[in-house]
């Protein structure tokens, strides 16, 4: 291979990851946009590469497994001209802006993100010096939407995880009176601390957003530069495990040349669900819907992703995007068209049903067996697996996040999910088999509960009974569990609380 840069823990397309069956290389698509010419571009140039398939990633981009041969100079610079790669090789692997995959066209947000998402890349493309930056500097950017990426669901574990997070909010004139602050739009700063994104009570003013993005980014850049350039860059959450939140928030203020204040009384932020965006919604256009499909665990065939984009440019405006649950939106659907496209949907195994009303499981499986030299399991064979028989008993009332991991760092999923596959070879009298740990996780439990070890065979029937109890009860409280699980699932003495997780 004859890659332009040295490889780094993370992979973009100047470089690959080194995996058991070739190397790994990753699209950055800010926002998760993608025009159809850029759709049709990575379709054609995946299946130049003798590869079938690309995935949907958690920070909502493309990657593609298996690739042999590393892309050519051409190619290169094709996908540059796209908006697909970074112009600065260096610049390539920093991870993908994140925001609401239905930024502008969301009936509830207080702001279309994408202005400023752009003028975020753009900031962080234009600043070579920025490449020191550890590949999983992250940074959200939410409008305030139905679908967030931001800290506002409900349920703390499932906030999306990034290191600096803006999130949109209004202040109307009686919030205006407790807070300080005149009336208009702000957006409050959430950074990651101890593995869980942390208000810091100050809010920004719209036109303040870009100047102390960058000055935080450069605050963490000038320590790194401290650092001997041999060293792993530390990431940010570390430094500020550091330093404390308050020494960091100084040293961008100093940085911007203007205290940044934090504001001691406001309104809390509106909830958002996650997975709001599957099926059929109506946009704040009028006549126009989105339409939001979960492929199985993220999984595009290259003739899926040309058909995808041959609907989006009949039906819709020529757009896709991508989204943090490793699902996809095709936007700007007239209201009238929305049975044809979710036929075609049907047609090429994207959907159930042409309203797009029956729920699919969240599926999320790291690598593993045999891309993964750590994995206990095929994660991604047997999630296919249990997708396929929980999409066949259509009994999910909503969708139901479930994760597979071939081992504890958890790659694919650093959040819990309602349920966790962990895992395991499981020995016999003759032989090893795989199999799970099984984690269960209710609403508000801050524990997952291990239900014990399983192997793979018994796991559809296991996780449908799980389902099934989810269903009924969602808030389920851990005595009432412990009962019901012992009524249904047989598992007895074994349950137990721990963490599975290990970021390392
Ligand atoms: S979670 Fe473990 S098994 Fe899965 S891809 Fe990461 S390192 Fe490999």
């Amino acid at each position: 291979m004859n890659w332009l840069a040295d490889a780094r823990s993370c992979p973009g397309v100047f470089y690959g990851t080194v995996a058991q069956d070739g190397f790994l290389i990753r699209l950055r698509t800010p926002a998760g946009l993608l025009s159809c010419l850029q759709m049709r571009a990575i379709a054609q140039l995946v299946e130049s590469w003798g590869i079938d398939s690309v995935q949907i990633t958690n920070r909502a981009n493309l990657q593609v497994r298996g690739v042999q041969t590393a892309p050519s100079q051409e190619t290169l610079q094709t996908l540059q001209m796209l908006g697909l790669a970074a112009q600065v090789p260096e610049l390539d692997p920093l991870r993908n802006l994140m925001t609401s995959p239905t930024a502008g066209i969301d009936p509830q947000e207080w702001v279309d993100t994408r202005p400023l998402v752009r003028a975020i890349d753009a900031y962080l493309q234009a600043h070579p010096e920025l490449a020191v930056l550890s590949p999983k500097f992250s940074i959200g950017i939410d409008g305030g939407g139905r679908v967030g990426i931001g800290c506002r669901s409900p349920v703390a574990w499932e906030h999306r995880y990034n290191d600096i997070q803006l999130s949109a909010m209004r202040l109307d004139a009686s919030a205006s009176a407790l807070t300080g602050l005149a009336p208009g739009l702000y957006w409050r700063l959430a950074l990651a601390v101890d593995k869980r994104l942390q208000d810091t009570s100050v809010w920004i003013a719209s036109n303040q957003c870009l100047p102390v993005v960058a000055a935080l980014t450069q605050v963490y850049r000038a320590d790194i530069a401290t650092h001997p350039p041999t060293e792993k860059p530390p990431r940010l959450p570390h430094l500020l495990h550091d330093w404390g939140m308050a020494d960091y928030l100084h040293r961008a203020s100093q940085h911007l040349g203007y205290p940044l204040k934090a504001v001691t009384d406001f309104p809390e932020l509106p909830a958002s669900q996650p997975y709001a965006h599957l099926g059929v919604h109506p946009q704040r256009q009028a006549g126009l819907c989105y339409l939001g499909v979960s492929p199985v665990l993220g999984r595009l065939t290259t003739s899926q992703m040309l058909e995808l984009a041959q609907l989006a440019d009949t039906f819709g405006r020529g757009e896709l995007r991508l989204t943090p649950w490793q699902t996809l939106v095709l936007p700007h659907i007239p209201s009238d068209r929305v049975r044809d496209v979710g036929s075609h949907l049907v047609a090429l195994g994207l959907a159930e049903s042409e309203d797009l009303s029956t729920s699919m499981p969240a599926i999320v499986a790291c690598a593993g067996k045999p891309g993964c030299s750590k994995a206990a399991t095929q994660t991604q064979t047997h999630g296919y697996i249990l997708a396929r028989s929980l999409n066949q008993q259509q009994m999910l009332d909503a969708p139901i996040n479930i994760h597979l991991t071939g081992c504890p760092k958890s790659c694919a999923q650093p959040s819990p999910a309602q349920v966790t596959l962990l895992g395991t070879l499981i020995e016999r009298p003759e032989s090893q088999v795989e199999g799970y740990h099984v984690y269960w996780r209710d609403a508000y439990d801050s524990l997952q509960q291990w239900l014990g070890e399983f192997p793979f065979t018994e796991i559809p029937a296991l996780v449908a009974q799980l389902v099934s109890l989810y269903q009924q009860r969602r808030q389920i409280s851990y005595q009432v569990l412990q009962e019901v699980l012992q009524q249904n699932v047989a598992i007895g003495e074994k349950a137990d609380f721990q963490d599975y997780r290990d970021w390392g």
